[in-house]
């Protein structure tokens, strides 16, 4: 899950991280008195994207040749200009594809002095099942073009879990990002907090991309993105508050509700199963005979049969699906709750695309009598290889 800058903002500053003052607004009747709370001369006004790559950004509905979406205002005046600019208006990135998102907030921000844009963020290095700093003195521009034309500027240094943010990963750390003085006191300061935030929160990225040296010496941090591991929302009940439904695929949130895992992808067959290994192996399938999924919904192994249907619903409202299969190996699952599942989806939806249905394992005989007594268009299959080559032909025509 994803949050935007200002809410990372408000939580790494929770943790006494180093951000500028700033307040958030949906409307641009709020702009000025926004900026009023702020010192200025210097407002910086944000718009708040589940995407970054703001500053450099389109907006679809405004000249090719105004400002992008993160910008400078010099007055109080200008700062509400700049919100009435950009409030409802649909802001293009090379991280939003080109449908772009629509900005419903901003954020306004006491504006810094920047004398130094540094890159910071933190992961998970799966290489070394260690929380990793990867660092670099090029801030403030796309990090992926740094990591591809000169990865000698990037610094990887990964963090012992036991121990913690050592004084000597510090030292790598301030070292590679030539940081000195105030700056370097600051940042060996800001480094352990930010390492705490990301493991107590259970992040998956935190990335400060700029984070600045100022004229005046000190580090702020300019910019914040952050994900959420999913798998770990059930303990953060003051992150989960944090979501903005309306930054993500309407599908993926009714998939969450029913703690389905659904996964949406380019092709045109829609895929149900159960357990990742299988679905998985139920995609390869598909490519060997030519064709790409649509997506896949994972049921788990405990689901009941609302769920099920729920699942079968969400595949079928994607418009790209021209053909369904489902494929349960029934374990905990049982084929017969599958069966019933589906049949009660389609008598609820209708079924405009051709469905195969391979079930194995526990009541598998019950499940295939459900489907066979339910006098809906289904296609069995007797295994994965025939699965695959009937939706494909179906789809073939
Ligand atoms: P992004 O484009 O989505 O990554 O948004 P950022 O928050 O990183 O802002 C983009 C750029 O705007 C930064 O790299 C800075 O160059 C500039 N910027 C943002 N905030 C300030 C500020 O307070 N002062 C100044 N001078 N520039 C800023
Ligand atoms: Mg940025």
């Amino acid at each position: 899950m994803n949050i935007h800058e200002y809410q990372a903002k408000a939580l790494l500053k929770s943790y006494g991280a180093p951000v500028a003052e700033g307040v958030a607004i949906f409307s641009a009747d709020e702009a000025e008195a926004a900026a009023k709370a702020l010192p200025g001369p210097l407002y910086v006004v944000k718009s708040q994207i589940h995407a970054g790559g703001r500053g450099k950004g389109k907006f679809k509905e405004l000249s090719p040749d105004a400002k992008g979406g993160v910008r400078l205002a010099f007055s109080i005046d200008e700062a509400k200009a700049h919100a009435k600019d950009m409030l409802g208006n649909t802001l293009v990135t090379a991280q939003t594809g080109p449908a772009g998102k629509q900005v419903n907030r901003l954020y306004i921000e006491d504006g810094a002095d920047i004398e130094r844009e540094l890159y910071l963020s933190l992961l998970v290095d799966r290489s070394v099942g260690q929380v990793a700093f990867v660092v670099s003195t090029e801030g403030g521009m796309d990090i992926e073009a740094v990591a591809h034309d000169t990865p000698e500027k990037i610094v990887n240094v990964a963090i012992n879990p036991e121990a913690g943010v050592t004084a000597a990963d510090l030292a790598k750390l301030t070292s590679a990002l030539k940081l000195e003085g105030e700056a370097k006191a600051d940042a060996e300061k800001l480094f352990p907090i930010l390492y705490k935030a990301f493991v107590e929160k259970d992040m998956s990225l935190l990335e400060i991309n700029p984070l600045i040296v100022m004229k005046n010496g000190r580090v702020r941090v300019l910019d914040a993105k952050v994900s959420f591991d999913g798998n770990a929302l059930f303990r953060h009940d003051d992150i989960k508050a944090l979501r903005d439904e309306t930054e993500e695929d309407a599908k993926e949130i009714e998939a969450s509700k029913w703690d389905l895992a659904y996964v949406a992808l380019d092709g045109n067959i829609g895929c149900m199963v159960n357990g990742a290994g299988l679905a998985m192996a139920t995609m390869d399938i598909i490519k060997l005979y030519g064709k790409e999924p649509a997506n896949f919904c994972d049921v788990g192994g405990g689901a009941g049969k609302e769920k099920v249907a729920a699942a079968f619903k969400i595949i079928t409202a994607d418009p790209k699906v021209e053909g369904i299969l489902v494929n349960i190996f029934g374990g905990i699952m049982k084929c017969d709750v599958i069966a019933e599942g589906v049949v009660a989806a389609v008598q609820e939806v209708g079924l405009k695309v051709p469905l195969v249905v391979r079930l194995e394992g526990t009541n598998v005989e019950l499940g295939k009598k459900i489907l066979n007594e339910s006098g809906l268009a289904i296609t069995a299959a007797d295994d994965l290889d025939d699965a695959a080559k009937k939706i494909v032909a179906a789809i073939n025509g």
